[in-house]
């Protein structure tokens, strides 16, 4: 495989708290160590939905009880979780190359991702962020704040918000610079702080863009080698959680939008990885998508373990 990897983390590498954060990527660094060791030039992006939804509701809160305190709109609240998660991600690296004798630099990129006004996806909210709510709960919020509200996998109700395609990342040139300088870039975080082009400037807009599209969409325009993407589970399934559930081994484009056509990856959660997969593999035809869980980080890279997904 080549040598120049973007890699998608997801929540679980992350935990819910400050403190879960520090220990979870500690544990994350300490499955990519091996692969910088080996010498991958490697781009990380992570996940950032529950952290976003925790800030901005935060803030709401704090605006609840003294009206002075701004509203803080969701393009700043995903910059200040790239900043936070980036702290995070960044020490942890720099503390596990350390203590193997390493003396690779790690650097965080504030990453502004690029979207289309005119997307439907707008008029569509999908993506769920923040805490989980009781039925009661969300209905009584909905009616007092004007957000939508779904069920999340059986986890109780969050907030959704509009999740644009990512069209370009306004950092690409920097972040692969960065990256073939021989730092671990954290770039892209969350998918990438939403914003879009308008009488010839960036502008923040209210969306949170999938961080597994906004992945594939980096390791596109930065010609990666390949896109990792580590969450959960050790491979992909059809028919997932029911009796007669196959793991996936490997499988090519057509297969995976074949499946995604017959239903068997949930929206919202492995849908948009098998998306996003396919979008890479399509854009690069050659490279390789892999989607496996945070512990098989270096078996996915070495193809022991995963799912891989090729043209
Ligand atoms: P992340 O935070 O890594 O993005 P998600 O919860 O969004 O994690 O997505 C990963 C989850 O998708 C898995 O843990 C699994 O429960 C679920 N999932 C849904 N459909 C499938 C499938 N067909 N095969 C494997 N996992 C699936
Ligand atoms: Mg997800």
């Amino acid at each position: 495989m080549g040598k120049q990897l973007v890699i998608a983390l997801g929540g679980n590498a992350l935990g819910s708290t400050p403190e879960e954060q520090q220990k979870a990527v500690l544990v994350a660094a300490g499955h990519i160590v091996g692969l910088v060791r080996d010498g991958y030039k490697i781009v990380i992006v992570h996940g950032n939905g529950p952290q976003v939804g925790l800030i901005h509701l935060a803030f709401e809160l704090a605006r609840n009880e003294d009206q002075k305190v701004p509203v803080m709109p969701f393009a700043e609240c995903a910059a200040m979780s790239q900043g936070y998660i980036g702290f995070h991600l960044q020490n942890a690296l720099q503390n596990t190359f350390f203590s193997h004798g390493m003396t690779t630099h790690v650097s965080t990129a504030i990453t502004q991702t690029i979207v289309d006004i005119e997307d439907p996806a707008f008029q569509h909210p999908t993506k769920p962020v923040g805490v989980f709510y009781s039925e009661a709960e969300a209905k009584r919020i909905a009616a007092a704040q004007g957000y939508q509200f779904i069920e999340d996998s059986g986890r109780g109700f969050r907030r959704v918000v509009p999740s644009p395609e990512p069209i370009d990342i306004k950092e690409k040139g920097t972040i692969r610079c960065l990256m073939e300088n021989g730092d671990v870039v954290i770039a892209c975080g969350g998918g990438g702080i939403p914003v879009y082009r308008k009488d010839g400037k960036l502008h923040g807009i209210d969306a949170v863009i999938d961080k597994d599209k906004g992945a594939a969409r980096l390791a596109e325009l930065i010609q990666a080698d390949a896109l990792i993407v580590l969450t959960a589970v050790s491979q992909v399934a059809i028919n997932f959680g029911k009796p007669q559930q196959r793991w996936l081994g490997r499988i090519t484009t057509a297969e995976a939008e074949q499946y995604s056509r017959e239903g068997h990856f949930a929206p919202g959660s492995m849908l948009p990885k098998i998306e996003a997969a396919v979008h890479f593999v399509k854009a690069a035809p050659g490279h390789k998508a892999i989607i496996t869980s945070l512990e098989n980080a270096y078996k996915a890279v070495t193809e022991e373990e995963g799912t891989i997904i090729t043209a």
